[in-house]
């Protein structure tokens, strides 16, 4: 499987609280896997997809210097059997898969649950998907929680690619799957309300979280952004993570 890395050859694999949606707050061990199939403008985890072969847009970049990563220097290849093993030997057994987009990896990531739950079946999956790709077979058998992340027009995706109702509604139809969207601005909301209905999400199941990579970001958007929850009857949740450690690799 492909892999982020924190340091060149070192997976990004780490023991934290979760920061953001349902979870928020429990203890976690990420997993992050590289590549994605969307290319959001704000993606802070562009060195999983923006790499110097492509051409997709960031807002980090430069007019004239793209902020472009080394492919391989930013991604690992490890077996299913190492990473059984290495998750194995961590003391946590709430594993969430990232990325990037991890169901791009599914077949291997289905073995490797399945593979972790033999040994020890209080494993609990989770998942963090941007929704525009549904899960087959053992994925989706023995994932216990999606976590399922549509992208509205401000993250600079085409439509056509960030927007695929068929697997939004076998999301919504499925009480394993929650949702966080991103907001940047009060104008999205109308989009958000647009997305819910259509898709046929049950508001309680629906996070809307501010966008933003430092504290100061998401302090300028967390008021108003709880009020319009309250207002709507969606959950809020801010980003803790970003909160206690910064943005950073590994945490
Ligand atoms: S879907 Fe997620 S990982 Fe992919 S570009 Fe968007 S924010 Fe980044």
């Amino acid at each position: 499987m492909r892999l982020a890395v924190t340091d060149p050859g070192v997976p990004e694999i780490f023991h934290s609280l979760q920061g953001e949606g349902v979870s928020a707050g429990k203890p976690s061990v990420f997993v992050r896997l590289s590549q994605c199939n969307l290319h959001c403008v704000w993606c802070d985890t562009a060195y999983t997809w923006n790499f110097q072969d492509t051409e997709f847009q960031h807002r980090d970049d430069a007019p004239s210097a793209p902020r472009k990563y080394d492919r391989a220097q930013e991604t690992v290849d490890r077996t299913v059997e190492e990473l059984t093993a290495h998750l194995l030997a961590l003391p946590c057994r709430r594993i969430i898969f990232t990325g990037g987009e991890p169901l791009l990896q599914q077949r291997e990531l289905g073995e490797l649950i399945q593979r972790l739950k033999e040994v020890d079946p209080s494993f609990y999956i989770e998942i963090e998907t941007n929704g525009t790709i549904k899960p087959l077979g053992l994925a989706a058998e023995l994932i216990d929680q999606f976590n399922v992340s549509p992208k509205l027009a401000h993250s600079g995706n085409d439509l056509a690619i960030r927007f695929k109702l068929e697997t939004l509604r076998f999301y919504a139809n499925d009480a394993r799957a929650n949702f966080k969207i991103v907001i940047e601005t009060p104008s999205d909301l109308e989009e958000v309300k647009a997305l819910v209905a259509e898709a046929g999400m049950p508001a309680s199941r629906v996070w809307l979280m501010p966008e933003g990579r430092t504290p100061q970001e998401l302090h300028q958007r967390e008021h108003w952004l709880a009020e319009a929850c309250l207002k709507a009857g969606y959950n809020f949740t801010g980003r803790l993570h970003i909160h206690l450690y910064g943005d950073t690799r590994g945490t």
